[in-house]
């Protein structure tokens, strides 16, 4: 679960209003993640830059606990990738 967001990031989509029971900020913008529906706010600086970034993940999207931390991106690919390369292995067979 959440496996391609954690491999390749999120899929963005912009929604129109901040979503129920989220304060609404004049300049906040909201967005969704179309997969896992990762909730992504940010206000627009007068010079264009994002500023105050607040996330709100779908419930288990975060690790709590584990030794080490949470893997990283560069993990999560290398994993992928030895399954693709095994599955065309097996495919050959
Ligand atoms: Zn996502």
């Amino acid at each position: 679960m959440y496996e391609d967001c954690r491999r390749m990031g999120h899929a963005w989509e912009q929604i129109g209003d901040a979503p129920l029971g989220r304060e609404l900020v004049e300049r906040d913008v909201w967005l969704r993640c179309t997969r896992c529906t990762m909730l992504r706010a940010f206000d627009i600086s007068p010079t264009g830059e994002t500023m105050w970034p607040r996330y709100f993940p779908p419930d288990g999207y975060y690790y709590q606990g584990r030794q080490g931390g949470a893997p990283k991106k560069s993990d999560y690919r290398i994993a992928w990738l030895r399954d693709i390369i095994a599955s065309r292995k097996s495919h050959r067979a």
